[in-house]
């Protein structure tokens, strides 16, 4: 998963998600995870291994595959 390699803290997509922080799991493997706000609704959620300029806010738009904070 390389999608995400332009996407900086601060950034926000078409669809009104905020990239907060970049982090990475805590797990061995240390994958690499976003932590992203929503504008619309204030959710703020952890997702692995997503195309952040896709993302959906699993609260609001129907997004899945990601873990509420
Ligand atoms: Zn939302």
């Amino acid at each position: 998963m390389s999608a995400n390699y332009h996407v900086a803290e601060g950034d926000q997509n078409a669809l009104g998600q905020y990239l907060v922080a970049r982090t990475t799991s805590c797990s061995i493997d240390r994958r690499p995870q976003l932590k992203i706000a929503c504008i619309h609704c204030g959710t703020e959620y952890v997702a692995a291994e997503v195309n952040f300029h896709n993302c959906k806010c699993p609260a609001c738009q129907g997004g899945n595959g990601h873990h509420l904070i």
